[in-house]
């Protein structure tokens, strides 16, 4: 059985209201994963990790399912409302190296959730040799079902937003970086 994760904060006011916060976790969630346990019952995929179904799951919905609660519960979990800048790390070293400036991979990173044409999730991810790379992933699609590491994730799906900042995606994505919790990111990429 999947459960709901518990979020590790009471509120990320005023970069995401209470209100988001309350329907993205209880509600959008909640409801993946009372979805996967429905479609998993009696199946193969039963007793499965969610890592083991989004990489042998083939497309449809117990891949979309299984994607969407690993996607929020990376993306509810890099959160904190008293987040530290990002601080010397290999992993800050490595952004320096592939885009010059924290800014330059930050500016970088919301054009390409900007871009991405309908609901889907932006990433960044590592390759096994260290090496980082943004994706642009739509529906529930993720770096762990094309063999590579997630670190840290902005969800583009309306539900995400809209209740904030209705349609304008680029306000709510660059709003977002002061409770990215560097910490909970570097040790993603330190695994
Ligand atoms: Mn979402």
């Amino acid at each position: 059985m999947f459960t709901l994760i518990n979020l590790p904060y009471a509120s990320l006011e005023p970069v995401i209201s209470d209100r988001t916060l309350s329907f993205h976790h209880g509600k959008h969630l909640n409801g993946y994963v009372n979805t996967l346990n429905g479609l998993v019952a009696g199946t193969p995929f039963e007793g499965k990790s969610l890592e083991e179904i989004i990489t042998t799951a083939p497309a449809g919905p117990v891949f979309n399912n299984a994607g969407q609660i690993l996607n929020h519960n990376l993306y509810f979990t890099q959160f904190a409302p008293d987040a530290s800048p990002a601080e010397a790390s290999p992993l800050l070293a490595r952004i320096l190296q592939q885009w010059g400036t924290l800014e330059a991979f930050q500016t970088d990173f919301e054009a390409k959730g900007v871009s991405l044409f309908g609901s889907g999730w932006v990433w960044l991810a590592t390759k096994a040799d260290g090496e980082l790379c943004i994706l642009q992933c739509p529906g529930a699609d993720n770096p762990v079902a094309h063999g590579l590491r997630p670190l840290l994730t902005f969800d583009v799906w309306e539900h995400a937003y809209y209740l904030d900042h209705q349609n304008l995606r680029a306000a709510h994505l660059k709003a977002l970086w002061p409770i990215v919790n560097w910490k909970v990111v570097e040790e993603r990429y330190n695994k």
